[in-house]
This record gives structure tokens, C-alpha cells and sequence, in this order.
């Protein structure tokens, strides 16, 4: 094994910042962990949640799929990669907060948009999760242009995780009573900005604006 290694060289950076005896992060971890927050983001490489939001190990759950999907509910645990990733989330680790966390220039959706997957692969069958964002899509933005298109459908996306996260019941229900908190949030990678679904006006609005533009 190659000593110049990349990924052993990461990892040793990691041992140094996480196992050093003046900061012994892990000797309180492994005894468990608390995360108050679950992640759902794509597996899209420059999509990483904990770098994105600053986040410790230890402080953040991450479930990442292709587009950021959650399927509906389901009791015969079909997609039961997902349903058991929330479901320990949810009724073991106890979140308090939900975020489903799209980005601009997603593969996936615009995969969906242009159906451009072989139609009996399971990535057809994923992003067929999403589908009434594509059809959203194109009854509203006909005759938007394709980088229009591909943001709405992207946020439409979200969207339809969110209502899907609902029908999960025991989900439903911590929601309902004020233990669970659903937010829809927006890495759009091409300005440096995070937008956030404003729960009034179904609308995406800023959270954290471009650097070059800190009045928006
Ligand atoms: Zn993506």
C-alpha cells in the first residue's frame, strides 16, 4: 500500500485533529452518539453536509442518496435503505430536526428531466421518486430555459421529499407534537448560497446570501 496514499495521508490529518491527547474528541463519542440533526443530501461529491454546515463527527446524521430523495411510505419496506436510516434517526438517536438538502446542478434531476437513464435501471426506478417534480416542472416552465427548469425541478424535489417524510407515520406525529422540525434547504453551488423553503409562502428564499452580495 502506498505510503504517499491520499486517503491515508487524509486520514492521518484526521487522527492528529480528532485522537490527540489535547483534543480527544472520539474518547467522548465512542461511548455513543447524539446527533440533533439528520441530513438527507445527495451523494453528489460536492454536496458534503458536515463540510457544507460546519459540522463535528458526532453532531450530524447524513443520509445521502442520488438527488436527495425520500421515498414514500411504504409497509412492505420497499427503498428500506432509506425507511431504516430514518427510522433510527428518528426513533433511536431521537433528532429534533430534518433537513432535506438540494443543490443546483444535480445529475439526478436532470437525469429525470431528460430521462436519460436506460429505462429498466434501478437508477430509473429511484428517480421516479421525483417524478411529480419533473411533471410540476414542465406544466409551470414549459418554456423556461434548461438552467430554469433544472432549479425548479430541483427545489420541486425537495418538496416532494418533505410531503413524503410526512407520511411516514411515527414521523408525522413528532412533527405534529413539536419534537420533530422539517426544513428544506438549497446549496446553490454555482453562487455560494443557501436557500431555505419559507413554510408560508412555499417559496425558496435566502438564508445565507453570495459573498458578493450580503444585502439580498
Ligand atoms: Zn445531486
Amino acid at each position: 500500500m502506498a505510503l504517499d496514499d491520499p486517503l491515508l495521508q487524509g486520514f492521518r490529518r484526521f487522527q492528529q485533529q480528532y485522537f490527540s491527547a489535547s483534543n480527544p474528541v472520539y474518547a467522548s463519542l465512542c461511548q455513543g452518539q447524539h446527533p440533533v440533526t439528520l441530513v438527507i443530501a445527495c451523494c453528489d461529491s460536492r454536496v458534503h453536509p458536515p463540510a457544507l454546515m460546519g459540522s463535528q463527527p458526532g453532531e450530524m446524521f447524513v443520509i445521502r442518496n442520488v438527488a436527495n430523495l425520500v421515498p414514500p411510505y411504504s409497509p412492505h419496506n420497499e427503498h428500506a435503505s432509506v425507511a431504516a436510516a430514518l427510522e433510527f434517526a428518528v426513533l433511536s438517536l431521537n433528532v429534533g430536526r430534518i433537513i432535506v438538502m438540494g443543490h443546483s446542478g444535480c445529475g439526478g434531476i436532470q437525469a429525470l428531466l431528460r430521462r436519460s437513464t436506460p429505462r429498466d435501471s434501478a437508477l430509473t426506478r429511484w428517480l421516479a421518486i421525483a417524478e411529480p417534480a419533473r411533471e410540476l416542472t414542465y406544466r409551470h416552465h414549459a418554456g423556461a430555459s434548461a438552467a430554469l427548469q433544472a432549479r425548479q425541478c430541483e427545489q420541486a424535489a425537495i418538496l416532494v421529499s418533505l410531503n413524503n417524510l410526512l407520511g411516514y407515520p411515527w414521523l408525522a406525529d413528532r412533527v405534529k407534537t413539536g419534537q420533530l422540525m422539517l426544513n428544506g434547504w438549497y446549496f446553490d453551488m454555482h453562487e455560494g448560497a443557501l436557500w431555505g423553503l419559507d413554510a408560508e409562502s412555499h417559496r425558496f428564499v435566502p438564508l445565507v446570501c453570495p459573498l458578493e452580495r450580503a444585502d439580498c
